[in-house]
């Protein structure tokens, strides 16, 4: 497919995305792509089986344009191939591509490949409960150190730079879930390329991206979503997605992936692919939508605060809005009146929107993240973070503003 990438060189990312990487003639025509089931392939000769494991295993690279068959499906699939050439172009600035059978599969993968006993890592708080979990319960005890730092709150980050061992990794999620609070992406890869261990920059990109926010562009080595979310849209499927401008780091954990066996499913990938050129569409469509609701809900008596990029007041925040995001997005979280209480009775009265956790499906969801998504907390960090009882998560689907906009004032009328 080499000869096809390179006649289509310099389209833009909606055209990319429908055009690359597929090719009818092997999928016997067909205009889209098929499924590919089988879990193993068939070699054309035992020369063609024995070049095929030599690169596979990492002992020899491919020659330009050289057509390496297909071993065995955990290590990878026609399906697999396809989705990743087709997300690339998706991602401003990504060479490369590796799908993963949900976002914690990419984020564990990442961090298994890039990390060892004895080096430490930085992450953002608040961050994914998962996220959170994997590098406290499981990573720490594998003696893989880890330094959380409040987001927003650069001297934090600054002062974890300077105190680290053996930094190996920066994992930034930005915004953060569910305070949507910004860590600047810029600044952050200068300050690790400035640095002695040259720690890669990891960016949990599931918020904002592809569609609003291009880390790559911005110095990140990494970008990982759980494509879970946006990325499929429909919240039918897991999957998750890691990119980077250097296909090295992709290779590295795809090597990984095949001792973990965690590649997404070719059904899965199938589905996922077929929903990637809609992905600008959908999130152009929710962030609108979420703007218009966002900034006329933050007047009703009932909401304290509402947490929304278009609605931020500190100057340093407004400024890293600025910078790195070109929309707003389709999530906020507003502080109610009344605590816990105001939040689960408002949480019971809507009728359209429906209380669930996840995020970025074209349907409209809200929970309570301090009793659920963020309950692993403790009460000190979930103060730390502003994770309070009155705060209420939602996440805005495609349905028309004005029927959300007027579920969400019964139900604040109602608390
Ligand atoms: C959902 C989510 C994850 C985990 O993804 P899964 O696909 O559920 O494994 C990671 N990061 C963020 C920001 C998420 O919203």
């Amino acid at each position: 497919m080499e000869h096809q990438k390179d006649a289509l060189a310099g389209l833009r990312p909606p055209t990319a995305v429908l055009t690359r990487g597929f090719d009818p003639r092997l999928s016997v025509g067909s205009a889209r792509p098929a499924v590919f089931r089988s879990s193993t392939y068939v070699f054309t000769s035992p020369e063609a089986a024995e070049r095929a494991f030599q690169i596979a295993s990492g002992r020899a690279d491919p020659l330009p344009g050289e057509d390496i068959e297909l071993i065995y499906s955990r290590i990878s699939h026609p399906n697999a191939e396809i989705l990743e050439d087709q997300i690339v172009p998706l991602e401003a600035g990504a060479r490369e591509a590796a799908v993963f059978n949900s976002g914690m599969a990419a984020i564990m993968t990442a961090l298994l490949t890039f990390l060892k006993p004895g080096d430490s890592l930085i992450y953002t708080m608040p961050n994914y409960g998962g996220t959170r979990h994997l590098i406290r319960e499981f990573l720490e005890p594998f003696q893989i150190r880890s330094i959380p730092v409040l987001a927003g709150q650069w001297s934090e980050m600054e002062q974890a730079m300077a105190s680290a061992q053996r930094l190996r990794v920066v994992f930034i999620e930005t915004p953060a879930n569910p305070t949507l609070v910004m860590t600047d992406i810029a600044r952050t890869a200068e300050a690790a390329a400035r640095h002695p261990d040259r720690p890669l920059v990891m960016v949990d990109n599931t918020f904002l991206g592809p569609t609003f926010q291009h880390p790559l562009r911005l110095g990140a080595d990494l970008v990982i979503y759980s494509a879970t979310k946006y990325l499929s849209g429909f919240s039918d499927m897991l999957a998750g997605v890691a990119l980077a401008s250097d296909p090295e780091l992709i290779r590295r954990m795809r090597a990984r992936r095949i001792l973990f066996g965690n590649i997404l499913q070719p059904d899965e990938c199938w589905l996922l692919d077929g929903r990637l050129p809609t992905v600008p569409l959908r999130m152009n469509r929710q962030s609108k939508n979420a703007q218009r609701i966002a900034e006329r809900l933050v007047e009703h008596p009932m909401v304290r605060t509402l947490h929304y990029p278009t609605l931020f007041t500190d100057a340093e925040q407004i400024k890293i809005r600025l910078a790195q995001c070109e929309q707003p997005g389709a999530i906020f979280s507003m502080e109610l009146e009344g605590g816990r209480r105001g939040a689960f009775e408002f949480l019971r009265r809507l009728k359209i929107a429906r209380n669930a956790v996840s995020l970025g499906g074209v349907e409209t969801l809200a929970c309570h993240p301090r009793t659920t998504t963020h309950s692993s907390l403790s009460e000190e960090e979930l103060d730390r973070c502003g994770i309070t009882d009155g705060l209420v998560r939602i996440s805005v689907g495609i349905e028309d503003w004005h029927d959300l906009l007027e579920d969400f004032r019964q139900a604040l009328d109602g608390i």
